[in-house]
């Protein structure tokens, strides 16, 4: 028998009955004759309590502070959680990062793990003892407290055990596993078995928020095989995510998800000579600002239109930075904020043709004009107004064979879309 890192998201450690439930299902994996290692993050929505507090001290808190400030949270959780598997008569031990040696880089609030030391955790492993560590935060070389981003817990989930080497990581949660979309908006959803590191990957990118994107990062990285299965049901193994070189693929499509955080922006009047794409992107990129989909229609009397798409968050900026370029002086500038970009994922959709042609046409059948298209090797992403996407999602579902005869299990709090 091997290692097993387990980790618990906030709802699941939300109160005291809850945190027993999480010894519970973290003593079977030790009866199973495994080595435990538990992730835990903070308690319920401690984490946004923390945030608000600060906020009402100060509008601008300092980012060493906040990391001092929020990695408290998961420090009341992993001994608490400790306690309670002592309770049950098994040696257990809390560590916060430092302890540990999760170590960062030095950048507050979004600090990326460098390395993790494993003398001491395997120490206390060789002692029988079930460890129970803070997620989300870590250390510089220096001494400073860090935290990963928000959901970081996941990914010091993956780190600690691609550091020890680990058999899997799971990620226990409050639905069943990885489903094809938002079961808020199709209640029937199917729920993938298996499901690949490249997919969950795309499908975060494009608006499902069922894990902190780096932690698949890390395990497609260190090969480590991931379960997101529920902390409710302990008896269902949920959704395991692999790599694709290990899975049988049956369907061209393997999730759906919208993404209702862009805007688009339309050039006209551009002048159509080398070198107008090159000063105008150039100047974004410049500025830091990511451009996600570009179209570039047919020139016409010697000018051109381009149109593309930013986070709504980098508007103002990216308006200021097209203004201080010389050949979009003459254009006009038209922006649209009320689109959702509304996605399709799936390994098995290369080398099959015809894919992109029945996405098209079931939008077109409910009616959704589509206002831009890209594609990517496992991704096709159409633009849609925003108040169409919830029937973009049904229907895409239906299309691609994504529904089941039963509704999906969902306990506590879903995440935004
Ligand atoms: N407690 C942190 C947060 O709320 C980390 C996590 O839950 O993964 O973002
Ligand atoms: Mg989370």
């Amino acid at each position: 028998m091997g290692i097993i890192v387990q980790k618990f998201g906030g709802t699941s450690v939300a109160d005291p009955q809850k945190i027993h439930n999480v010894a519970k299902a973290v003593i079977r994996e030790k009866e199973n004759g495994n080595d435990v290692v538990v992730v835990v993050s903070a308690m319920g929505h401690t984490t946004d309590y923390l945030v608000k507090l600060a906020n009402e001290v100060t509008c601008n808190p300092d980012s060493r502070e906040m990391d001092m400030l929020l990695s408290t949270g998961e420090q009341v959780s992993i001994a608490l959680l400790a306690m309670a598997i002592q309770a049950n008569g098994y040696k257990a031990v809390s560590m916060n990062g430092q302890q540990v040696g999760i170590i960062t880089e030095c950048i507050h609030s979004k600090a990326r793990i460098v390395d993790i030391k494993t003398e001491k955790l395997q120490k206390h492993l060789n002692a029988g003892k079930i460890i129970v560590v803070a997620g989300f935060q870590g250390v510089t070389p220096e001494g400073e407290i860090t935290t990963l981003g928000r959901g970081g817990s996941d990914t010091s989930a993956v780190a600690i055990a691609a550091a020890l080497n680990a058999q899997r990581c799971d990620i226990y949660t409050d639905v069943e596993g990885v489903y094809a979309t938002d079961p808020r908006i199709v209640p029937n959803v199917k729920k993938a078995s298996e499901i690949s590191y490249e997919e969950m990957l795309e499908l975060a990118r494009v608006g499902a928020n069922v894990l902190h994107p780096r932690s698949v990062e890390t395990a497609k990285q260190f090969n480590v095989p991931l379960r997101v299965r529920s902390s409710f049901n302990l008896d269902n193994l949920g959704t395991l995510i692999i790599g694709v070189d290990n899975m049988e693929i049956y369907k061209p499509v393997a999730g759906v998800a919208a993404d209702s955080s862009q805007v688009r922006i339309l050039l006209s009047n551009l002048p159509d000579i080398p070198g107008t794409a090159a000063k105008l992107f150039g100047a974004l990129a410049k500025n830091n600002i990511s451009v996600d989909m570009i179209i570039q229609s047919l020139a016409n009397n010697g000018t051109n239109s381009i149109a593309f798409t930013v986070a709504s968050d980098d508007l103002n900026n990216t308006i200021e930075t097209l203004n201080s370029v010389e050949s979009s002086k003459s254009a006009e500038i038209l922006i649209d904020k009320d689109i959702a970009k509304v996605s399709i994922v799936g390994a098995g959709m290369v080398d099959r043709p015809g894919i992109a042609a029945d996405m098209f046409k079931s939008l077109a059948q409910k009616d959704i004009n589509i206002k831009m298209i890209s594609t990517s090797e496992i991704k096709i992403s159409c633009l849609v107004d925003k108040n169409k996407a919830s029937d973009a999602i049904k229907a895409l579902c239906k299309e691609f064979g994504l529904e089941s005869d039963e509704k999906a299990v969902v306990k506590g709090d879903l995440p935004n879309l």
